[in-house]
């Protein structure tokens, strides 16, 4: 469904991604682990056309969008979640909720995936009109997930959703994307914590140095004493 083929991408003169080659098939949950500064952002936003690809290829859903413009990535159905969250804290959950569906121009389709968001994402539901800026860490990462599916994904892009949270929110958080990919979105995950997403995805990818250098499926990257000595901290 999303495709990196050997993907080159400069800061100026600096070279973030060296040659990034990425699978992701439809209906699967697929994890990119790196170090800080590996390049897993850059990744992601090549796809979602934040920064330009210098050569390589990039395709979604059968689609070239190596030269694509960022809101026609969206309007394809290919949503990033940036790190951070980005939740517009004077707003409330629900305001935040419906900026998800301003590109949507049927808003049937928007109530209808509030609904849906609100039946899987209970306590945003209970919390619509508190500001978003007073949600805890967790509340406000599942807060940037609805708003994401608000948006009607194919497939979901999420950089770092465990970052800052404590264990039993990272689990909570894991299943919210498990269920969001049972439910038919397709999903690419950024994370530093390795231990936690390949629980839940069918394969992963290390990326080193701006250059993808291992693949595998979840528990053969688990297994493998490079991944646990590297990100795993054993
Ligand atoms: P982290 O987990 O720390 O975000 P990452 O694996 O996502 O790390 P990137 O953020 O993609 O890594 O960064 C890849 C490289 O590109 C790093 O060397 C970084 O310093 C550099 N870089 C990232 N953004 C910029 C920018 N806007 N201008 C210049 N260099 C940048």
């Amino acid at each position: 469904m999303l495709e990196f083929d050997n993907v080159e991408v400069y800061y100026g003169k600096i070279q973030a991604l060296r040659g990034i080659s990425v699978r992701v098939e439809e209906g699967e949950i697929v994890a990119l682990l790196g170090n800080n500064g590996a390049g897993k952002t850059t990744t992601l936003s090549a796809a979602s056309a934040i920064v330009k690809t210098h050569s390589g290829r990039i395709s979604f859903a059968g689609t070239d969008i190596t030269r694509a413009k960022p809101w026609d990535v969206v309007g394809d159905g290919l949503i990033h979640v940036p790190e951070g969250r980005r939740i517009f804290s004077t707003l409330s959950v629900l305001e935040n909720l419906q900026l998800g569906g301003y590109l949507v121009k049927d808003k049937a389709a928007v109530a209808k995936r509030l609904k849906d968001v609100f039946e899987l994402l209970p306590l945003l539901a209970q919390r619509r009109s508190q500001q978003g800026g007073t949600l805890s860490g967790g509340e406000q990462q599942m807060l940037a997930i609805g708003r994401a599916l608000i948006a009607g994904p194919k497939m979901l892009m999420l950089d770092e959703p465990s970052m800052g949270l404590a264990p039993l929110i990272v689990a909570q958080v894991m299943q919210v994307i498990k269920e969001v990919n049972a439910n038919g979105t397709t999903v690419l995950l950024v994370e530093q914590n390795a231990r936690a997403a390949l629980k839940i995805t069918s394969r992963g990818y290390v990326i080193e140095n701006g250059l993808t250098t291992m693949t595998g499926t979840g528990p053969e990257l688990l297994a493998d004493s490079r991944i646990v000595e590297a990100y795993l901290g054993a």
